[in-house]
């Protein structure tokens, strides 16, 4: 989850995910490259004869719909099994990971959008430019997994440009 930090380090230098590595980063740095937007918290679905990823709806039962937080973010991997704390090395072989995720985006030698926090200096404009999942998921905690199929969208999937 996001740490707020203006990501300039003074004078004219370029900001530290223009000029660092994902393996170069503190860990506030890394930290702080998250957007907060919680796309990656939203259940997957996999074929397992193509292996294609498909994107559900259905959020992983930590997560708060409002604020995009992890419940317990510490704990989370002893919690929810299935979650995934990304790394450099993560990051760059997830082949699911959001278009949009400031991870990915980083390591694809991109700058951030707008709306990340490190660049706009507000938390809120992840939610406000609609990239985040605020108010559009449901619980897995509410959803058998034979239903699963029905709640598959593609937006997660999308980058805005
Ligand atoms: S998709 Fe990336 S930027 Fe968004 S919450 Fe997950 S790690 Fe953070
Ligand atoms: S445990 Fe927390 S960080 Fe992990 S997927 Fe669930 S809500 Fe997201």
């Amino acid at each position: 989850m996001p740490v707020q930090s203006s990501g300039e380090t003074g004078g004219a230098e370029s900001p530290f995910w223009k000029r660092l590595t994902l393996e170069e980063m503190s860990s506030e740095e890394w930290e702080s490259l998250c957007d907060g937007c919680a796309r990656c918290c939203l259940n997957k679905l996999e074929d397992w004869d193509t292996g294609e990823i498909v994107w559900t709806a259905i959020a992983c039962e930590l997560l708060d719909d409002e604020s995009c937080r992890c419940a317990d973010y510490p704990n989370r991997t002893t919690r929810v099994p299935d979650c995934i704390p990304l790394d450099p090395h993560a990051v760059r072989t997830l082949t699911w990971l959001p278009a949009t995720c400031g991870y990915r985006l980083v390591a694809e030698g991109r700058d951030l959008y707008w709306w990340h926090p490190l660049v706009s200096g507000d938390p809120e404009t992840v939610h406000e430019a609609g990239i985040s999942v605020a108010g559009r998921t449901v619980s897995e905690a509410d959803i058998p997994v034979e239903e699963y199929e029905d709640f598959v969208v593609t937006w997660p999937g999308e980058r805005p440009d």
